[in-house]
């Protein structure tokens, strides 16, 4: 599978996992049920499980704040007080309020718009600028929700017919405008729908749209599980029957962003940031579960101080970033590391040094072979003036090579760790007989 497809297929994995899962349990629930009401010891489960979302959410929020990440803490937030929301309000209540069943429609537009903006803030801390404000706007639109949606009698309208006293003008145009955003709440028209307006669908498609473009652009795991969370939510407060289904993907919901966020500091602790590929840590742990034979590469770019103190750190940045994907790509099955700096670790299963030593052939001669465009420091340096002539002098094709020392165990080198050892001074013997070779 190319790369590009497995950097989107896989953060979408565990989002969709859930929500088959999600699916499967509502399609059993009666049966479900009825097991847990034959085991005594199980019944108080029942009880429980109408509060599983608010602790999921809870612990969304406890974690997105560990982890730095505003994003989730926020949207966690929104998962709670809108299952609150369209959950708690029965039938009873509507009655009673009035003018009251636009709530959960209200609900159903701001949480999937909340949910889309959210994920602007996934490498945030809450207690920014940026965080406090959209913490803010949250308690506004919670406002903004009471005073729209309460029945005549209850505070935000009192509020409301307390200003009609003070201008009645004001007040009547107020009062049009606010029955104006509850019709565009209220409005099932299009699909006629009892709990999904159109205003939702709206909402939903723009909000899916939105985060859709985001996660193809990055391919970030989080971001993949805001997309699965506006899915399940969609489907927990559309679904037919409220009952488990809102308690069941609201979950998902609040579960999806809780693993993608588990996943994402996971391939924090294990991929190198800068060139994608597996770092140290994974390294080690690859070393652990080799087989008899394999061999071990060790790859060092050349004169590498000599090249950033020319062309500049990031440029320096971009030849590591050139060098790795092409051995990620190299042949002969094996896989890569960054060891460190700009050092890389190959390890080859089921082949010793020698049946590695061509593959490490091919991709040396391919780093050598690929010129690296890069505009010379004089260019930088020049003046407004002399910029236009030097634009052509300015870009230059810089060579980098690489060289690879390789080791394989034998008696005297029966674990990793020494083969690992050898292959370095295999590298280093590559360096001293002049660079850009491979040696045994
Ligand atoms: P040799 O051919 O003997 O390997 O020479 P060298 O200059 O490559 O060797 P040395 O190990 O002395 O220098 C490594 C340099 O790599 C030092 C540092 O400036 C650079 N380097 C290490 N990590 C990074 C990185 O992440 N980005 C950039 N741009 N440079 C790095
Ligand atoms: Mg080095
Ligand atoms: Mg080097």
């Amino acid at each position: 599978m190319p790369l590009w497809v497995k950097r989107i297929v896989y953060p979408l994995i565990i989002p969709t996992v859930l929500i088959i899962l999600s699916a499967l349990v509502i399609w059993k629930w009666p049966d479900l049920v009825h097991k847990i009401n034959q085991v005594k010891e199980l019944r108080a489960l029942l009880i429980i499980l109408p509060v599983l979302p608010y602790a999921v959410c809870a612990l969304g929020i406890i974690m997105g704040w560990r982890y730095g990440n505003a994003g989730m803490m926020l949207a966690s937030l929104a998962l709670a007080i809108s299952y609150l929301v369209v959950d708690g309000f029965t039938p009873a209540s509507v009655v009673a309020g009035g003018i009251g069943p636009s709530l959960p429609k209200t609900v159903a537009f701001l949480l999937p718009l909340n949910l889309a903006v959210f994920t602007l803030l996934t490498k945030r801390r809450i207690f920014t600028s940026t965080g406090v404000l959209f913490v803010f706007l949250v308690m506004l639109q919670i406002s903004a929700v009471v005073v729209l949606c309460s029945p005549p009698h209850d505070p935000g309208a009192r509020l409301l017919s307390r200003m009609g006293s003070l201008s009645p003008e004001g007040t009547k145009k107020l009062t049009e405008f606010l029955t104006g955003l509850r019709s565009f709440f209220h409005d099932s028209s299009l699909f006629g729908h009892a709990r999904v307006s159109t205003s939702s669908i709206i909402a939903y498609s723009l909000a899916l749209v939105f985060v859709l473009i985001r996660f193809l652009l990055r391919r970030d795991v989080i971001l993949g599980g805001f997309l699965g969370a506006l899915v399940a939510t969609f489907i927990g407060i559309a679904a037919d029957s409220l009952e488990p289904s809102m308690m069941i993907f609201f979950s998902a919901a609040g579960f999806m962003l809780i693993i993608t966020s588990i996943e994402a500091s996971f391939s924090l602790a294990y991929m190198d940031d800068l060139t994608g590929l597996p770092g140290r840590r994974s390294l080690n742990q690859s070393l652990g579960e080799l087989g008899k034979k394999y061999a071990i590469a060790m790859i060092d770019i050349d004169l590498f101080k000599k090249f950033n103190d020319r062309y500049g750190h990031q440029t320096g940045d971009q030849v590591l970033k050139m060098v790795a994907s092409k051995l990620r790509n190299m042949s002969g099955g094996s896989k890569a590391f960054r060891y460190g700096g700009e050092e890389f670790t190959a390890i080859f299963p089921g082949k010793d040094a020698e049946e590695a030593v061509p593959y490490l052939q091919k991709y040396r001669r391919m780093i050598e072979n690929t010129p690296f465009v890069v505009r010379s420091k004089t260019r930088r340096k020049s003046t407004s003036k002399s910029r236009g002539k030097t634009k052509l002098s300015g870009l230059r094709r810089a060579k980098v090579t690489v060289s690879i020392g390789v080791a394989a165990p034998d008696k005297d080198l029966a674990n990793p760790e020494r083969v690992l050892k050898a292959a370095d001074k295999a590298l280093y013997k590559a360096k001293k007989a002049g660079r850009n070779r491979v040696k045994i």
